[in-house]
């Protein structure tokens, strides 16, 4: 890193791990978030801002520096932690049994703070507002982006950038993908009803598992027959119960598992497919159907523009081709896609990987660490971002 503001992020580094230890060791669950709201508020009181709290009924946080003529930027972290006992033995580690911070959000607001940090000190140089949004509840549906975005945190916002620590890529990396990035993700339940009876004489009854298992072939075609080669989606049947004995035809089965998509129009295609095949092979049987769905959270596509801009301010704080890596579309999902559904929109992953610091397990695992030097590397992107390059388009 080389110029001012990779300084100034590496001077913060002391600071960037206080806060992010802090954090760590005091996790709170999604849509729990009051102490790190709490904390979050005073940081960035005692940095100068005036954050507006509970916006939107969450623990979220929004606070904004800049001049008000132009359309702002925004900068996105998320703050909940999961539901799992910390067994990495750090100094730092959880004090709430069964909670930790297994996915980097500590990391995400200690950046977005010294991001904070940073940009007050430069606020003279900034030509366009930012908005800084610490974001409660992402790990569980429905999230807490939907009630941010009705709350109007995207009004007047130009684009918005997130960035997610990464355990899977090394330090030092950064990487992205124009386009669909993350899946969009429905789960469901069919109920059958049939008739039971006796399995000798089942032409008396209405056998529930042959409409379940005529189902299961059938909605293979989902994707094989009714999404254009160019789209994607996976369908997984992942449960089927049903019966409780070898001379018993059953009442009812029961089936659930998940679809998978990177467009939101392919979704509502499956899911009316799932639907309207389910519904007719229950029928052609005299079998009654009930189907419900879980719609998780949307696919995320991330705008090609941002991320080439996310790209740009990258190689302005030091990355070079070697350490900016194109990756494939990811299987989980991520309440970012909301903000991306309504502005130009870059999710980028942070790489924190470091085996020999013991910084090598998967993210949600007991024993996930992050190597703490990539605070500055993002504290030194987010606020180039936000200073960044002032062209044409950026309204
Ligand atoms: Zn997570
Ligand atoms: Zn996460």
């Amino acid at each position: 890193m080389s110029n001012s503001v990779c300084d100034a992020a590496r001077q913060l580094h002391e600071r960037l791990t206080a806060w992010r230890r802090t954090l760590h060791a005091d996790p709170e669950l999604s849509g729990h978030e009051e102490r790190t709201a709490g904390f979050v508020a005073r940081q960035l009181r005692e940095l100068g801002y005036q954050p507006e709290e509970r916006v939107g009924g969450t623990f979220g946080l929004v606070a904004a520096l800049g001049p008000g003529t132009r359309r702002a930027v925004a900068l996105r972290a998320d703050m909940d932690a999961l539901p799992i006992a910390e067994e990495t033995g750090l100094a730092f580690a959880s004090r709430s049994p069964g909670v930790m911070h297994a996915c980097g959000h500590d990391a995400h607001m200690a950046m977005l703070l010294g991001t904070a940090q940073l940009l007050y000190q430069r606020r003279n140089e900034l030509k366009r507002p930012v908005k800084l949004i610490f974001q409660a509840h992402e790990e569980q549906r429905p999230g807490g982006a939907q009630p941010l975005i009705a709350a109007g945190v995207l009004d007047n916002v130009a684009r918005i950038f997130g960035l997610h620590i990464w355990s899977e890529m090394p330090l030092g990396t950064l990487g992205t993908r124009g386009g669909a990035f993350m899946s969009g993700v429905t789960d469901f339940r069919i109920a059958i009803t049939g008739r039971g009876g006796h399995a000798a004489m089942p032409h008396q009854g209405v056998d529930p598992i042959v409409v379940g298992a005529e189902l299961v072939t059938a909605l293979q075609t989902v994707a094989s027959r009714s999404v254009a080669m160019t789209d994607n989606v996976v369908l997984s049947v992942t449960q089927f119960h049903a019966g409780s004995a070898n001379n018993v035809l059953p009442e009812a089965a029961e089936l659930r598992g998940t679809l998978r998509t990177l467009d939101e129009a392919v979704r509502a295609v499956a899911e009316r497919r799932l639907r309207e095949l389910a519904e007719g092979i229950a029928a052609a049987h005299r079998a009654a159907v009930e189907i419900e769905l879980f719609p998780g959270y949307p696919p995320l596509v991330n705008d090609p523009d941002t991320v080439a801009r996310a790209l740009a301010a990258a190689r302005t704080v030091g990355f070079n081709d070697d350490q900016l890596q194109t990756l494939p579309v990811q299987g989980g999902g991520e309440d970012f896609a909301y903000y991306a559904q309504k502005v130009p929109a870059a999710l980028l992953f942070l790489g924190a990987r470091n085996p020999a610091k013991g910084c090598n397990y998967p993210h949600h695992h007991p024993r996930f660490d992050i190597d703490e030097d990539a605070l500055p590397l993002g504290t030194a992107l987010l606020t180039q971002l936000a200073l960044g390059d002032d062209g044409e388009g950026f309204g």
